[in-house]
């Protein structure tokens, strides 16, 4: 898992760096894709569940699974980029949202707290803990600064498969759910939102925007739970 991690914050590097207006999100999937047989890895997200495309690509009010296509990018968007690999049957999995041009203080505000909202959450996942404490950690971040934390969608384990048990809410109460204990992996990922935290598929089957149509960001690491703390695997601060 730390050798596909890797590779998906390497690609997601590329990625943030070369997202810019004037693209399209399938520019963007190609890229990736062309980067995944670089490496050879395999995607995780092409053809899961029938997911056609290799990134999940946001933008603005949707908050997860955007589904790549013509649609160009444009100054004052903000785009979630997930994206995920495996690499002899292991697993990664990591996002990041990335501000296209100049975006509004408001949008770049969400982004700053849900990433942070990320770091709370990657802190309280030490052995001992419970899974409520990493919810809690995030929860309590991003309401305190007023966002609304989506309920429908959560993080998970990870490792043979991409989605594995447990569920990684990122909502809870201290000192609840499953004891955290050294060995485990899970991917942690607050999907966070300027207003309401309702949630709708779009006709797709696949797209979550809010309800509200308000602003949403989504970032994303695959963490190990060791007897030294957390580690993230997919770490692009290490590349
Ligand atoms: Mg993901
Ligand atoms: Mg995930």
């Amino acid at each position: 898992m730390k050798t596909a991690s890797s590779v998906v914050a390497e690609i997601l590097q590329v990625l943030l760096e070369e997202a810019k207006e004037g693209m399209s999100t399938n520019d963007l999937d190609r890229k990736a894709e062309e980067l995944i047989k670089k490496k050879g890895a395999v995607s995780a997200f092409k053809g899961y569940s029938g997911f056609p495309k290799v990134l999940c690509a946001s933008v603005n009010e949707e908050i997860v699974h955007g589904i790549p296509d013509d649609r160009v990018l444009k100054s004052g968007d903000i785009v979630g980029l997930d994206f995920g690999v495996h690499i002899d049957g292991w697993y990664g999995d990591s996002a990041v949202t990335v501000p296209i041009g100049k975006i509004s203080p408001e949008a770049s505000k969400l982004i700053k707290i849900t990433e942070e909202s990320l770091y709370k959450g990657i802190e309280a996942a030490v052995p001992g803990n419970r899974l409520g404490d990493i919810g809690f950690a995030v929860q309590n971040h991003a309401e305190s600064n007023g966002y609304g934390v989506v309920r429908d969608f959560v993080g998970h384990g990870i490792g043979r498969a991409l989605h594995e048990d447990p569920q990684v809410p990122n909502y809870g109460k201290k000192g609840t759910g499953m004891l955290l204990e050294p060995g485990m992996v899970l991917a942690i990922e607050p999907m966070i939102t300027a207003g309401s935290y309702k949630v709708k598929v779009l006709k797709n089957n696949w797209t979550a925007v809010t309800t509200d149509g308000s602003l949403a960001a989504h970032f994303e690491h695959t963490i190990a739970v060791t007897e030294k703390g957390p580690v993230i695997l997919s770490d692009r601060a290490k590349l």
